[in-house]
């Protein structure tokens, strides 16, 4: 008996040839848009839609454009079969017929594999914000017992006022005003310290907008500063008012300064407090782009450690976790920046990123 001949082709034409092309493939007549030939692997992904046989009717059920061969591909979902596959367009002749060629190349593991990444750093994301804020609950802590200490002060203060009021001397009215102004400015910011503590755990979806350098920087400054005081850190922020605004999520470029910063006042804990010195500074690069540098006179980084650096759980400290700097570069990856490091002339490390300026996307 002989072998099972194979399925003959639906469709004249060059059939055949398109068999050879590894893809799903199929061939459409410019002229009135019908198929003219398909590979098997075309007839499997897409023969379940009636709309396969016209290349108008399958481009609506797919969502797709007619796209020119020059163009790049476009990727499309499957409703019937659940997969995703990117559309290439080409021109062929064939005895005499002008075709369009489409290729679809199946890229459903290359979309799965993403979109399980992106949940992963999401979640990642979510857990070194949860840390970072952990760590600074003790800062936090002695944030708001100052003003809450302010306020009972004035409080006292007042009651003292009406107090005496209530025996023989008349109360000020300017000295009570003044007490409980004082006492309300202090209220108010130990609710922006808590507000901004609650925004910036909250996990969520990146929002990018017109954002402000110094502005995100000063947030994180105001996080660092009485870790910075402790350990008599000198920190300048040259951030001039002429850089111009990025094109960024907010609290996620928060969350990549805090990690350098965190990481440089890290690195200068062994130094003698003289030579304590960090210095955060902005500029437009060569490209157009915003370049912020996170500069230490820590101990900087042999060159072995740089060439690991960017890896997840790369760390040389004994309760580190080495997914901040990983993170951060997932962070400015995902806002088309580069995030780098180079040492420091004259001792230590400088991490720096760069964002697209504002209006320049
Ligand atoms: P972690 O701080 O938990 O170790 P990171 O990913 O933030 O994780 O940093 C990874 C490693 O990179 C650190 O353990 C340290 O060895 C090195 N590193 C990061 N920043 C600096 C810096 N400013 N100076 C020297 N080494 C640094």
């Amino acid at each position: 008996m002989s072998a099972p001949r194979a399925k003959p082709h639906p469709v004249a034409g060059p059939g055949p040839l398109l068999e050879a092309v590894p893809f799903a493939c199929a061939a459409y007549a410019d002229k009135d848009g019908a198929l003219v030939a398909a590979n098997q692997r075309f007839l499997d992904a897409f023969s379940a839609l009636p709309e396969h046989v016209r290349r108008d009717a399958l481009l609506a059920a797919l969502h797709a454009d007619a796209v020119g061969a020059d163009a790049p591909p476009q990727e499309v979902h499957t409703p019937h079969s659940g997969r995703w596959y990117a559309l290439h367009w080409g021109k062929a002749e064939h005895d005499g017929q002008a075709l369009s060629v489409l290729t679809a190349v199946d890229i459903s593991e290359r979309i799965e594999a993403l979109d399980s990444r992106k949940s992963q750093q999401e979640k990642l994301l979510f857990t070194s914000r949860m840390m970072s804020v952990g760590e600074m609950a003790a800062t936090l802590a002695h944030e708001l017992n100052q003003p809450l200490a302010a306020i009972m002060n004035y409080l006292n203060g007042s009651l003292r006022l009406v107090g005496q009021a209530g025996g023989s001397a008349q109360v000020s009215p300017a000295k009570l005003e003044h007490a409980l102004t004082a006492a309300r400015t202090q209220a108010e910011h130990a609710s922006a310290v808590i507000a901004r503590v609650r925004e910036f755990v909250r996990a969520r979806e990146p929002k990018r907008s017109e954002q402000d350098v110094s502005v995100m920087a000063a947030t994180v400054m105001e996080l660092l500063r009485l870790e910075a005081e402790r350990l008599q850190l000198r920190i300048d922020v040259l951030l001039a008012p002429s850089l111009p605004p990025v094109y960024a999520d907010r609290v996620m470029i928060e969350q990549v300064l805090l990690n350098l910063t965190k990481n440089a006042i890290e690195a200068m804990r062994e130094v003698p407090a003289a030579q304590r010195e960090l210095r955060i500074e902005g500029r437009v690069n060569l490209d157009d782009e915003v370049e912020v540098r996170v500069a230490d006179r820590g101990a900087g980084l042999t060159s072995a450690q740089q060439g690991q650096l960017f890896s997840p759980f790369f760390t040389t400290k004994n309760d580190g976790l080495g997914i901040g700097l990983a993170i951060c570069r997932s962070i400015i990856e995902y806002h088309k920046g580069r995030l780098f490091f180079e040492p420091r002339e004259g001792g230590g490390s400088i991490f720096g990123f760069t964002l697209p300026r504002f209006g320049e996307r």
